[in-house]
C-alpha cells in the first residue's frame, strides 16, 4: 500500500446522482477512497441528501479518515418542491420527478464554480453529469466516470442486434455469450433525448476511465470486451458494498436518514429473522423506485402465500394508496404475522443486514446492479423480476452467463419505473408464476445454482482482502498510484 505522506497531496472530489441506486455506490466508493486509499475526500451533495449518509462519513472522520462532504443548496423553493425533496427516490408522482431532475440541473453551475475554484487532483463523477467532464479538461485533472452499473449491461447495450423475426426475438452479436431477448425486453434509452444521449457519450470519451462496482472473477470476459474491444479504461473495485460495510450501523442505516423509528423497524427485522431456520427466508425487493400498481401487489401477495414460503417483502409506498389495497394489505399482513409465515416492510429495508443473514435462502430481485452484487456477495440464488433500465440485460446475465437465477418471466422492458406502477394487466405477472419461482429457488431444485453462487461469494470476498492480493484490492492500489503520478506528470 501507498505511503501515509505521498498519499497526503491527493485530493478527490466525488459527485453522486441524487437517486439510491447511483448515490448509495458512490458514497461507498468515495469512503473506500479515503479509508484504503489515504485520499483528502470531498463529496459534493446537499444537505437533504447529505442526511442519509452523514453518520457514516461522521464515523469515518472520527477512525481518522479526512473524508467531509460539501453542502450546495437545492431551490426547492424556486420549484416549488415540498423542503427535503431532493433526489429522485422522494419523487411520489412523475411531476415531482422531473422538477427534482430539474433541480439537479440548476446545481450545475454552483458545483462547476467550486471545482473551478477548488482544483481538485481527480473528479469521480456520475455518467449523469456529462458536463462534469468539461470542466476536469478545462483544469487539466483526470475524471472518472461511474456508470453504477456491470460491464455485462454495457457490452449487451451496445453489441450489434439481429432481429429472427420468429416471436420477435433479438440476439446480440459479437459478445462472448449471444443473448437473446425479446424486441419488448431491450432497454430503449432514446425517452432521455438524442442530445443528452450525445452528450453522455461525449463525456464518455471525454472521461479518463471507469470505476465499476464489479469483480473479475464474476464478469471477467466482459471486463476483458470492455476495455479491449469497446477501448474503454476501468478499474474493477467491487463488491464495494461489502468492502466498505464493515460496521454494523453502517450495514443498518446505509441509504436513508436514521429516525428512531427506522431503528426500531431494523431490530424488529432482525429479531423476526433471528427466530428463522437458516435458509428458510426469501427476501422479497424491488429496488429503491418501482412502485407497483394494486393487481401486481395483490397477485404477488397471493403468490407468496400460496409458496408456504417464509418471507420478507419490502413495498415502496404509493402518492395514492386506494381503499382497496390498504385494506388487502391490512388483512394480508394481519394473516401473515399470525402464522408466522411473513414481514411486508414498507419503504426502506436494511438490504445489506438482512441479505447476509443465515436465515435468508435466496432473492427476489428486480436485477438492480447493487441489489445483484449484493446478493452474490450473500451467496445467494435469485428469482429474477427485471422491469426497467438495465435490468434485463443483467437477468440474461444472472440466468444464462453465470447461471445463478431463476426468471419469474417478465416480457416488457419499461422506460421508467412510473409506467411500472401504471402498468396493464398485461404486464402484471399473476400469482402462479411467483410461487412457481420461488418454489424453486427455495428448493433442491436450485442446488447448482446454489453451488454456482456460493463460489462467487467467496471469490467477492477475496477480490476485496489485501492479504490474499484480491483483484479488486490490486486494481484499487494501482487506481491510487496512477492518480498520484498523473499529479506530477499532468495529463
Ligand atoms: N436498498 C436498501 N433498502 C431498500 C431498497 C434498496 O438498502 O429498501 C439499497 C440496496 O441495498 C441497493 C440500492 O438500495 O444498494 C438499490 O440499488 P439497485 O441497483 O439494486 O436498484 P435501484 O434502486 O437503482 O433500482
Amino acid at each position: 500500500m501507498a505511503s501515509e505522506s505521498e498519499n497526503k497531496e491527493l485530493r478527490i472530489f466525488f459527485l453522486p446522482y441524487f437517486i439510491a441506486g447511483h448515490m448509495i455506490p458512490m458514497v461507498d466508493i468515495a469512503r473506500l477512497f479515503a479509508t484504503h486509499g489515504g485520499a483528502d475526500v470531498t463529496i459534493i451533495t446537499t444537505a437533504a441528501n447529505a442526511a442519509t449518509f452523514q453518520n457514516s462519513i461522521d464515523r469515518d472522520k472520527k477512525a481518522g479518515q479526512r473524508i467531509k462532504t460539501h453542502l450546495i443548496p437545492f431551490p426547492s423553493s424556486e420549484l416549488g418542491l415540498p423542503l427535503g425533496v431532493e433526489n429522485l427516490n422522494d419523487a411520489v408522482s412523475p411531476q415531482m420527478s422531473s422538477r427534482i431532475s430539474k433541480g439537479i440541473k440548476m446545481l450545475r453551475d454552483p458545483i462547476r464554480n467550486l471545482i473551478r475554484e477548488s482544483r481538485p487532483d481527480c473528479l469521480v463523477s456520475d455518467m449523469f453529469y456529462p458536463w462534469s467532464a468539461d470542466v476536469a479538461v478545462e483544469i487539466g485533472i483526470p475524471r472518472l466516470i461511474f456508470h453504477g452499473s456491470g460491464y455485462f449491461q454495457f457490452c449487451a447495450a451496445l453489441a450489434e442486434k439481429t432481429e429472427s423475426g420468429e416471436n420477435d426475438v433479438v440476439s446480440t452479436r459479437g459478445l462472448p455469450h449471444t443473448i437473446k431477448l425479446l424486441r419488448s425486453q431491450v432497454a430503449d434509452f432514446s425517452g432521455f433525448g438524442s442530445s443528452f444521449i450525445e452528450a453522455l457519450q461525449d463525456s464518455n470519451k471525454k472521461s479518463y476511465g471507469a470505476i465499476m462496482n464489479s469483480f473479475t472473477d464474476f464478469e471477467s470476459d466482459y471486463e476483458h470486451h470492455f476495455r479491449n474491444v469497446i477501448g474503454s479504461k476501468s478499474w474493477s473495485l467491487g463488491p464495494i458494498s461489502y468492502w466498505i460495510n464493515k460496521d454494523f450501523s453502517d450495514k443498518t442505516e446505509r441509504g436513508r436518514t436514521t429516525t428512531t423509528q427506522l431503528r426500531a423497524n431494523n431490530n424488529s427485522i432482525v429479531n423476526w429473522l433471528d427466530s428463522k431456520e437458516e435458509n428458510s427466508v426469501i427476501y422479497v425487493s424491488f429496488g429503491s423506485l418501482t412502485r407497483f400498481p394494486t393487481i401486481q401487489i395483490m397477485e404477488i401477495a397471493h403468490g407468496l402465500e400460496s409458496s408456504g414460503q417464509k418471507f420478507i417483502w419490502v413495498m415502496k409506498k404509493k402518492e395514492t394508496e386506494e381503499e382497496a389495497l390498504l385494506l388487502f394489505l391490512e388483512s394480508f399482513e394481519e394473516r401473515m404475522k399470525r402464522k408466522e409465515m411473513g414481514l411486508v416492510v414498507r419503504e426502506w429495508a436494511p438490504q445489506l443486514l438482512i441479505l447476509e443473514h443465515p436465515a435468508i435462502g435466496a432473492t427476489v430481485t428486480h436485477c438492480g446492479w447493487n441489489s445483484v452484487l449484493e446478493a452474490v456477495t450473500a451467496g445467494l440464488p435469485m428469482v429474477t423480476w427485471p422491469l426497467f433500465a438495465e435490468q434485463f440485460y443483467n437477468e440474461k446475465f444472472l440466468n444464462e452467463v453465470v447461471g445463478i437465477g431463476v426468471s419469474v418471466g417478465v416480457t416488457r422492458w419499461s422506460f421508467d419505473w412510473w409506467r411500472v406502477s401504471e402498468g396493464t394487466e398485461a404486464v402484471v405477472v399473476g400469482r402462479e408464476k411467483v410461487e412457481k419461482a420461488v418454489r424453486f429457488v427455495m428448493s433442491e431444485m436450485s442446488l447448482g445454482m446454489r453451488e454456482r453462487v456460493k463460489k462467487l461469494e467467496m471469490s467477492a470476498k477475496m477480490a476485496v482482502d489485501n492479504t490474499c492480493g484480491g483483484s479488486s484490492w490490486s486494481n484499487f492500489m494501482a487506481l491510487i498510484h496512477e492518480l498520484k503520478s498523473l499529479k506530477t506528470q499532468p495529463i
